[in-house]
């Protein structure tokens, strides 16, 4: 299938050119030409399937043309190597947990499967090169670790990350290597667009840069949707509210997707935090962000989110009403409410799920069923749910261990001529 740029109708390229160019021209986000549909009876059966060959199945709708289904199926048994469950909280409420990946939120399922995409369409040797403020270097460095032809340079704000963090992603060496730098994250990200704007380097190292508006994470994302209704078909029953907790609205983005193959779910709800750019809109009609606050959800603090173009073109495309889409916004002091609701019914949660928790047992009507997507483990958050809650988190093993070893990064100064130094190192 080609995939076109929403800003410029007559780009169209194919998904290997999509993955590898990440944006079309004018900054121009890729969608799917077609938008695939199952029938009820396929629908059916992927249902009975297990996790991966379903997952595979549903990827094939979309890139089955440019990739064998063997391969596919190879590619994804590879990126989805950890589950997605479904945990009730109450009798009409339940969790999807999406964080029992190597970094411990749902950013592993789009992140590994674009990785593997990048290496099988890739002939050259790449070089992704990412600044992280924290989580998304993590989720990157641990999506292509041990590739073949990939190395990956991750620039980080040296002393600004949690030590837990750097933890995660500089203790991996091998192909991963991580630059602290003495600055702040803007330095990092602007030391990357000078690496860019380097044309030697870029062509020597095979620059990539891997980001998060890449349309294969939204297509693997739609998979872990299809899991949740196959571990609910019982309960769902064409009754089932989906509440995600969104910031850049990828996440959302793959569930509309997920029911525009046909999945039956009854209705989703936009949860934010009170970077609210996309509630007033809905509510309102206009589309005014605002300059962009710090809340204990940090992953949803984005006011000018970058998947929103994506959704409004799927409604258009559907003919469907933006307001059949619910919404709600929830603040800082509601949400640790939350969190210590959700403690007295048994689950330990975290700020970003809390908030998705939070808006669906507001808005779910009798007779449905609601699920809410638990996109970050709460170890993640370890602090800040140990202070709400006045108990102690365990840390899970995996991430006892990476505590353990040694971090791995060099340090530069804030200096374009060193990090290019370093990099023309490892080659
Ligand atoms: C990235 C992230 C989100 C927001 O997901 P979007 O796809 O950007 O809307 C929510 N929760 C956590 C923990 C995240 O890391």
């Amino acid at each position: 299938m080609k995939f076109y740029n929403i800003k410029e109708h007559n780009e169209q390229v194919s998904f290997a050119q999509a993955i590898k160019q990440g944006l079309g021209c004018n900054q121009g986000l890729f969608f799917p030409m077609a938008l695939p549909e199952f029938t009820l009876t396929e629908i059916k059966n992927l249902l009975k399937m297990d996790f991966v060959s379903r997952s595979a199945c549903i990827l094939a709708a979309y890139i089955g043309d440019e990739l064998s289904p063997e391969r596919i199926f190879a590619r994804v048994e590879s990126a989805f190597v950890f589950p997605a469950p479904v945990v009730a909280v109450n009798e009409n409420i339940a969790a999807l947990e999406l964080f029992h990946g190597p970094t411990l939120a749902f950013k592993d399922f789009g992140g590994r499967f674009m990785a593997q995409m990048l290496t099988e369409f890739g002939q050259e040797p790449v070089t992704i090169l990412t600044a992280t403020s924290g989580d998304t270097g993590a989720a990157v460095a641990h999506a292509f670790y041990g590739l073949e032809n990939v190395r990956v340079v991750i620039l980080y704000p040296d002393g600004k990350i949690s030590p837990l963090q750097e933890k995660l992603f500089c203790t991996l060496g091998g192909n991963i290597h991580t630059v602290a730098v003495k600055g702040d994250f803007d330095v990092c990200q602007s030391l990357v667009k000078q690496a860019f704007d380097d044309k030697q380097l870029k062509q020597r190292l095979g620059l990539n840069s891997a980001n998060s508006i890449n349309i294969s994470r939204l297509l693997a994302q739609i998979c872990y949707y299809f899991e949740a209704v196959a571990q609910l078909t019982q309960q769902s029953n064409n009754q089932l509210v989906i509440s995600v907790p969104s910031g850049n609205f990828g996440n959302l983005t793959a569930g509309l997707m997920a029911k525009t193959l046909g999945l039956p779910v009854k209705r989703y709800i936009a949860a934010t935090n009170s970077n609210d750019t996309v509630p007033r809109y809905l509510s309102g009609g206009f589309w005014r962000p605002n300059p962009t606050v710090t809340t204990l959800s940090n992953a949803m603090d984005v006011s000018q989110p970058n998947n929103w173009p994506r959704v409004e073109e799927l409604f258009l495309r559907k003919n469907w009403q933006l307001d059949t889409l619910d919404y709600g916004c929830i603040d800082d002091d509601t949400t640790a409410e939350t969190i210590r609701e959700l403690a007295t019914l048994g689950y330990v949660s975290e700020p970003h799920a809390a908030i998705a928790y939070r808006l669906l047992r507001e808005k779910l009507k009798p007779g449905e069923y609601g699920l809410f997507l638990g996109t970050a483990h709460p170890a993640k958050f370890k602090d800040l749910v140990e202070q709400i809650l006045n108990q102690r988190l365990p840390l899970p093993p995996a991430l006892a261990v990476r505590a353990a070893l040694p971090i791995l990064s060099v340090h530069i100064l804030p200096q374009f001529s060193e990090l290019r130094q370093y990099m023309l190192s490892i080659l």
